[in-house]
């Protein structure tokens, strides 16, 4: 028994240092392996039971908050922090003839945002993603005057298409993993759109379980240097 025993404590000892490196090494942000679950339009009545679901699987997620939303729902936006997903911006109206009239009305409303977010959380954040995703809407002027305002913009690679197929999960499902798998053939990061308006707790579940048994490990949008959007139009 005390010779299994230190033998044990040996092996511990011995396998301590590799397991060490192991967990501090630093994933790229292509990595493919890698998943940043990212939801949009936010606050929502619904984001508390999707907030349980992270919970259960012990994920952090990015949420792009709409201004306009903000109001009545402080709570969950404070719970969204609290719980410890990254708060991010997504403007106030969500109205694309109003957000990108000029590049001084994108900026505006990314800063108005900004300001409630800052109000309400305490937290500030400088990771936006416009209305629509940034194609075809965000001209070059647009883009520099986001840059120069101090934002890092961010689409998505992976579209749920939960916005069109609402509760049917089963689609949205194998809409996710077709996407996943098609990233991870070409080698890079996967970031997925949901809506916390659009996508079931169902779904996100299934989601969550079943990319969790495959090995992808979830992580948020910061503390990425270089941003990178992975926006591709062949959803
Ligand atoms: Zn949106």
């Amino acid at each position: 028994m005390k010779k299994s025993f230190l033998l044990f404590a040996l092996v511990c000892l011995l396998l301590s240092p590799l397991s060490h490196a192991a967990a501090s090494t630093p994933k790229a942000y292509n990595d493919r392996s890698l998943i940043y679950l990212t939801f949009d339009d936010g606050p929502h009545r619904q984001t508390g039971a999707l907030l349980d679901v992270l919970k259960k699987h012990k994920v952090k997620a990015t949420f792009f908050i709409l201004g306009n939303n903000i109001q009545g729902n402080e709570r969950m936006l404070q719970r969204i922090v609290a719980e410890g997903h990254l708060i991010a911006l997504h403007g106030m109206t969500h109205d694309r003839h109003k957000f990108y009239r000029t590049p001084t009305t994108a900026v505006r409303e990314m800063q108005a945002v900004q300001k409630l977010v800052l109000q309400v959380t305490g937290v500030k954040t400088n990771i936006v993603r416009t209305p629509y995703g940034s194609d075809p809407y965000m001209t070059a002027a647009h883009r520099q005057a986001m840059t120069k305002a101090g934002f890092q913009m961010w689409d998505w690679n992976v579209d749920s298409l939960d916005y069109r197929y609402k509760t049917d999960n089963r689609r949205v499902q194998n809409q996710v993993f077709a996407r996943l798998n098609a990233n991870y053939k070409a080698n890079v990061a996967s970031i997925i759109l949901t809506h916390d308006h659009s996508i079931t707790p169902t779904a996100l579940d299934y989601i969550l379980r079943h990319s969790k048994k495959r090995g992808y490990e979830f992580r948020t949008l910061t503390g990425i240097k270089n941003p990178h959007n992975f926006f591709n139009k062949w959803r």
